[in-house]
């Protein structure tokens, strides 16, 4: 796989998360392992989070900024 094909799947990784959360997605680097995903709260910033993406097999991750999900109340 070539560095921009790799990026490519990485892209989609957050594209995916970003419209269901709760999908097991196949790491795109070794794909064998599931990526963990973990939400980090950026200090003073109101509507972006930083995304982790953790593969539980070969350790590799990436993060991404993405807009904090804000659930309706009513
Ligand atoms: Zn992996």
């Amino acid at each position: 796989m070539t560095k921009s094909e790799k990026i490519k799947k990485w892209v989609e990784v957050v594209i995916q998360t970003e419209k269901n959360s709760n999908s097991s997605i196949i790491c795109p680097e070794c794909e064998v392992g599931k990526l963990i995903i973990k939400d980090e709260i950026i200090e003073g910033h109101p509507v972006k989070i930083d995304r982790y993406f953790i593969c539980d097999n070969c350790g590799k991750w990436n993060v991404a900024l993405m807009s904090k999900i804000v659930k309706d109340g009513n």
